[in-house]
């Protein structure tokens, strides 16, 4: 990284940043997600934390995961769904999603248009972990968590 701790201001148009890279997400073919990229916004040593706004087209989502850290998270584009353990919620822009340690998570764009979140989360952190067949099993058998992983959310 360069210019740790210095003054800097960057500019936002077109939910692009000045400086700042877009890293499309590699598709592989068991990618556990769908057009996703992501913009690393904040990554100050000092601050102990990070900032990533990622986004998705329509249709997309991120990875269903969970993890010993946390996330913070604002919606900043367009409409979508979150899973947030057993729980399926519609998101809109200016919602905050708290994600705690162990919680099954992941975000859908289900709005026919490109959706975006700012991701607040601790420099240091472990792995995300991914479902098991078990796991997603036990998932599926909650009618909402399953109408949600089949992109159909009510
Ligand atoms: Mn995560």
């Amino acid at each position: 990284m360069t210019e740790a701790g210095q003054p800097r201001i960057r500019n936002f148009r077109d939910f692009r940043w000045d400086a700042v890279e877009h890293r499309p997400y590699k598709e592989e073919g068991s990618a556990p997600f769908r057009a996703i990229s992501r913009q690393v916004l904040f990554e100050e040593p000092a601050l102990g934390c990070e900032l990533r706004y990622f986004e998705m087209e329509a249709g997309g989502f991120s990875t269903l995961e969970r993890h010993e850290h946390m996330h913070g998270v604002m919606v900043f584009r367009g409409h979508g769904h979150c899973l947030l353990g057993t729980t399926v919620r519609a998101v809109k822009p200016g919602d905050l999603v708290t994600i705690p340690a162990w919680t099954w998570h992941q975000f859908r764009a289900t709005a026919g248009e490109p959706f975006g979140f700012l991701c607040m989360v601790n420099r240091e952190r472990d792995r995300p972990q991914l479902p098991t067949e078990p796991d997603l099993s036990a998932l599926r058998g909650v009618t909402e968590v399953a109408a949600f992983l089949d992109g159909e959310p009510a």
